[in-house]
């Protein structure tokens, strides 16, 4: 990263340059994120409307100005504070609320070296970081302990993930790749109150902090982290909401055209010739998508439905709970998740297979409404329902692509159709959000979503 040369910069407001001592802001605690706001900035403002701000240099250089100051690269490490010359890093704090390019934010700034550039870092305590942010994540309308819950969420991410940009000399970004953040402007009183009422309060699992995952909409039953990106974690599991709710994403449908499909998978390296047809090839046992077939001149190949998902475009395809086609995937199947370990004493655990099976006489309406109460109630009678619905189809087993309707791709278009928004995995704010109105507190809610987690205050 260069910036223009070292052109004479004069501050439309620099008042006075004081080289004084000043006594910079307390160093970062364990409970302060730095983040990265501006990465390979050439020019940046700083003011603090009614106050002083201070520059130090890590290297011992010093200065302070009345309300604010322009900051230009003027070479590789070095930068001009009004008329003051600097080397990287330097720290900017204030004695008044302080404005970076005229957005406020708590807490101080760092400048560090980036190539010809600079970055812009604030640091500050993690509870006002979340204040900025919690509004991107959440509705303040929503009910509170719903909030409570996205707060504590939202804590134990940004403390999990510190230090993820630590190459570039920051913990988080403030975008969507780690969570946005948009300082003092993002405030709202009602979010800045459920970060209070769980301050320092994390979600940790065997004393480490947990992997908070949070989608907006399961469409009624999450996605066990294993089948989206692999690895297994104990306190990511699929589970069915524990009551129904209504949301914007509750059912959505898309149509695109097989051509596109194929030209983007393919800027994805995914080829298999002129695609013709895609297929559920795999569910897991809530009915969602796990893999994909794809069908071409050249070929056929398997893709993960996420994977393909992430492709298409999350907001296109917008979760893997779908089916082929024109028809809804049904309700989720119940699956019994409280049962304790070994509890199929009776009978082995099913197969994988087996399970796609039960699922799909599940989702062809083989059983009635008590022999699914009853394979929730005692999931070591599967076995046995299984069986008899193999009985009933002569001993046919029925293979998981059979339970979507025969894809059709009239017109070289195939429709997606499905539940609810994002990755499925941990928590889903629309079902926290019915579940806060049902009475829970945000403790009930994070337990069902992140089951075996604790929670536990920071130590500092
Ligand atoms: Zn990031």
């Amino acid at each position: 990263m260069t910036c223009p040369g070292s052109r004479m910069f004069i501050a439309p407001f620099l008042v006075t340059v004081l080289l004084l001592l000043m006594p910079l802001s307390a160093m970062a605690s364990p409970a302060a994120v730095s983040v990265g706001l501006s990465v390979g900035a050439c020019k940046a403002v700083f003011s603090a409307p009614g106050g002083q701000i201070s520059l130090k240099s890590a290297s011992g250089g010093k200065a302070s100005f009345r309300s604010g100051v322009s900051i230009e690269a003027v070479s590789p490490g070095v930068i001009r504070a009004g008329s003051v010359k600097l080397k990287l890093p330097v720290s900017i704090s204030g004695n008044a609320l302080m404005k970076w390019n005229d957005r406020p934010y708590r807490g101080h700034f760092k400048l560090t070296q980036q190539g010809g550039a600079f970055n812009v870092i604030n640091v500050l305590g993690i509870e006002d970081y979340l204040k900025g942010v919690l509004k991107m994540e959440v509705n303040p309308a929503w009910p509170l302990e719903s909030l409570k819950a996205q707060a504590i969420i939202a804590r134990t991410y940004a403390l999990r993930n510190k230090n993820r940009h630590g190459s570039s000399g920051f913990d988080l970004c403030a975008l969507n790749h780690c969570q946005v953040y948009r300082g003092v402007n993002a405030e709202d009183p009602v979010l800045s109150k459920a970060v209070d009422l769980t301050r320092g309060i994390v979600l940790r699992y065997q004393g480490a902090y947990a992997a908070t995952f949070y989608h907006a909409d399961s469409g009624g039953h999450t996605a066990d982290v294993s089948s989206v990106w692999g690895s297994s974690i104990p306190y990511l599991i699929g589970k069915p909401e524990p009551q129904k709710y209504q949301s914007p994403y509750s059912n959505w449908q898309v149509s695109m055209g097989l051509s596109e499909i194929q030209n983007i998978l393919a800027s994805k390296g995914v080829r298999v010739g002129n695609l013709t047809g895609i297929a559920v090839s795999s569910r897991d046992s809530a009915g969602r998508a796990v893999n994909l077939t794809l069908t071409g001149t050249g070929g056929q190949t398997t893709i993960k439905a996420s994977q393909f998902r992430t492709m298409i475009g999350p907001d296109r395809v917008r979760s893997t709970f779908f089916t082929i086609g024109g028809n809804s995937p049904g309700d989720p199947l119940p699956m019994p998740t409280c049962a304790p370990g070994p509890a199929n004493e009776e009978s082995p655990p099913l197969s994988a297979k087996d399970e796609q099976m039960l699922i799909a006489f599940t989702q062809q309406g083989v059983f009635n409404t008590e022999e699914l109460m009853d394979m929730l109630i005692k999931p070591q009678r599967r076995g046995f329902y299984l069986r008899k619905a193999l009985e009933k189809q002569s001993g046919v087993g029925v293979p998981v692509k059979a339970t979507s309707s025969a894809p059709s791709f009239a017109g070289g278009r195939v429709t997606f159709t499905g539940r609810g928004w994002g990755h499925g995995v941990g928590l889903s704010q629309w079902g926290a959000k019915s579940l806060a109105e049902a009475g829970w507190d945000c403790k009930r809610i994070l337990k069902h979503y992140f089951p075996g987690t604790v929670l536990s205050r920071l130590s500092n």
